[in-house]
């Protein structure tokens, strides 16, 4: 887990982020944007409900949840589902990115799109569906996962 603050968001960014996608500001969801920006991504509505605490002082977890639909839905965080993980949030670049996971640790990494427009994928589907993405998990092991592995 890095513990890197490159990126800090003051709040004022976090402020002008949410008026220009039309939200009313407000501290906790200015506390979860920069909570979001600080991290280096990936990070589940608990993880992120604790740091933007520090900001807000105490919030529910429904309250962090309830903040976060109303980031993702605005397009200013996405939202990744990963089958066995809680939910995890990141600032969303509309970059049409994808996703490793390390089946051991859970870890989450970025893989850049090989296409880089949504979807990337050709789907074997009739005409007739509209297909809008197309969304990818790897799986497999970390580099720290594979080191701590016995070679076999
Ligand atoms: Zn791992
Ligand atoms: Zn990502």
């Amino acid at each position: 887990m890095s513990t890197t603050t490159t990126g800090e968001e003051p709040m004022a960014q976090a402020a002008a982020r949410l008026r220009t996608s039309g939200m009313r500001v407000t501290a906790q969801r200015m506390a979860m944007l920069m909570a979001i920006s600080e991290s280096a991504g990936h990070l589940d509505a608990d993880a992120l409900r604790e740091r933007a605490q520090r900001v807000t002082g105490s919030l529910s977890l429904q309250a962090a949840y309830n903040v976060l639909r109303a980031l993702t839905d605005a397009g200013l965080v996405r939202c990744t589902q990963i089958p066995g993980h809680p939910a995890r949030y990141e600032t969303d670049h509309h970059d049409n990115h994808h996703h490793f996971v390390c089946r051991r640790c859970g870890a989450i990494r970025d893989v850049e799109c090989t296409v880089g427009a949504a979807p990337c994928l050709e789907a074997h589907l009739p005409a007739e569906y509209d297909i809008q993405e197309a969304a990818v998990t790897f799986w497999g092991l970390c580099p720290d996962c594979r080191a701590a592995t016995p070679a076999s």
